[in-house]
């Protein structure tokens, strides 16, 4: 069989340079997966995977001392990895795995290529350019894996309860490069993450969330998502999710399908922002509907309070789905409490103290909320899209004005509790408490401006009432 050869595809001196080691030393070495898989579809690589039918570790070694750079070594997966230039290049050798039932744990052998190949996820990411100086750059795709790319096709190299089983992760990862790739899932490889969803509970958390942040970050996130839920997966790793799927009536009032309107929003932000975490908080933005929803015969569906049940329910979800504790669960947390607030100070008359304390709990990330409340208008009627756009422009002309003149975003009262303590000869105590937070609020309420003299005379104001005496003059 003669194989297409794409030496073109390897310009980097590193491919020549594994070829030769692999030479001399009489194994065949092939780039794997990703490489090829992005060259043909124009995409941007920075890793290679060379698979040895031998040993992956001795090339990685050789090529190591050569290049005179630092080798790491995974003996107990048989792998080994180093940096050349730009490129991470990992080895690995060839192998035939097959997974029990039971366990997550493979039995692995040493293989050829081939095996190599059909243990791979799907045909797409199974195809392989030879390294070795007589066959360099030809293309072996047993499974017709560059047809495929042509087709925009997601399929598996064997039977799909073969590949899923092996490992249900790859269900998430079919999902994921539909999604990044804007590709199909072939009929019957859909049907085969149907049934074998329920697999999924073996897979770590971890894992599970490497593939989801990808999807997030992927162009329209909500394919991803509604596959996720067509396959019946969601349900299974992450039920907040899908509890907001489904529309109830009573009489003739229904309400809208939130897990719809969210992966509107979802979209909405993507389209507008790179940024993982307030893709998040538009993802979550309404996780606390269900458990608000209510009737009322006056005035139909009501959904009260889910900003606050909703934003509550970040940190535990957060930390079931391994995702980081850190200030991105806190920034999340906050755009999911405060995503109503814009709205509130549209339909009010704005006034001044209204665009003040939202400044000032919003903090820094006053710009990206108002990106979700901009996204969060989803209504298909175009003349109430535009009269909600208009009035978050007033909000943000607003925003603009107060902050301009009042410096509120990143606003810390000029007078702390320290210095109360200090003049007054205080302990922590009650009073410190009160006339800090009086401070606060007066500066907020636009009683007194953001400034230390009128703010120490409203201190010195309070602590008379409080039978007070300074300790220094
Ligand atoms: P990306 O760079 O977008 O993450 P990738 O395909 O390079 O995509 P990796 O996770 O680095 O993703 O995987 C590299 C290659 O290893 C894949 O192309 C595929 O051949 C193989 N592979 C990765 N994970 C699995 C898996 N769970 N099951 C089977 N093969 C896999």
């Amino acid at each position: 069989m003669t194989h297409a050869r794409y030496p073109e595809a390897l310009t980097a001196p590193v491919f020549q340079q594994i070829g030769q080691i692999a030479d001399r030393k009489g194994v065949q070495a092939y780039v794997i997966g990703g490489y090829v898989r992005d060259y043909f579809l124009h995409r941007p690589v920075t890793d290679i995977d060379v698979v040895v039918v031998g040993s992956g570790i001795d090339i990685a070694k050789t090529l190591g001392r050569e290049l005179k750079t630092h080798v790491a070594v995974f003996k107990n997966f048989g792998t080994a990895m180093l940096h050349c230039g730009e490129w991470e290049v990992e080895f690995v050798g060839a192998r035939k795995e097959s997974y029990r039932a039971d366990s997550r744990k493979p039995i692995v052998e040493d293989g050829t290529l081939e095996d190599d190949q059909l243990r791979r996820d799907f045909t797409i990411n199974a195809m392989a350019f030879s390294l070795n100086e007589k066959t360099f750059g030809e293309l072996l795709d047993p499974f017709n894996g560059q047809e495929d790319l042509e087709r925009c096709i997601i399929r598996t190299p064997c039977d799909g309860d073969t590949t899923f089983s092996d490992d249900p992760l790859r269900m998430i990862r079919a999902i994921r490069f539909a999604a990044q790739l804007g590709f199909d899932i072939e009929d019957e490889t859909f049907e085969a993450i149907r049934r074998n969803a329920a697999r999924i509970e073996i897979v770590s958390m971890e894992r599970i969330m490497i593939e989801l942040n990808k999807i997030m970050l992927s162009p329209a996130p909500s394919l991803g998502f509604y596959l996720l839920e067509n396959s019946g997966l969601l349900p299974l790793f992450f039920p907040e999710l899908s509890a907001l799927k489904g529309v109830e009536k009573i009489g003739n009032r229904a309400h809208k399908d939130n897990f719809d309107h969210t992966l509107k929003v979802l979209d909405n932000v993507a389209r507008k922002s790179d940024n993982l975490w307030l893709r998040w908080a538009a993802l979550l933005h309404d996780i606390g509907k269900p458990r608000t929803k209510a009737y009322d015969p006056r005035i139909g569906w009501t959904f009260h309070g889910h900003e606050v049940v909703g934003s509550k329910m970040i940190p535990a979800l957060f930390r079931r789905l391994k995702l980081p504790m850190n200030e991105h669960m806190k920034y999340v947390q906050k755009l999911v409490f405060l995503h109503l607030r814009p709205i509130v100070l549209s339909e009010d008359e704005v006034t001044d103290s209204a665009v003040r304390r939202l400044l000032f709990e919003a903090g820094d990330d006053i710009d990206d909320l108002m990106s979700l409340c901009e996204a969060d208008i989803t209504s298909a009627n175009d003349a109430k899209v535009k009269r909600f756009l208009a009035n978050f422009e007033l909000v943000r002309r607003k925003l603009r004005e107060i902050e301009e003149k009042d410096r509120i975003r990143n606003f810390q009262p000029p007078i702390g509790g320290e210095l109360i303590m200090q003049t007054y000869g205080l302990k922590p105590c009650r009073e410190v408490g009160l006339i800090k937070d009086a401070i606060k609020e007066a500066i907020l309420e636009g009683e007194i401006s953001n400034d230390f003299e009128q703010a120490y005379a409203l201190m010195e104001k309070l602590a008379a009432g409080y039978g007070l005496t300074k300790i220094t003059s």
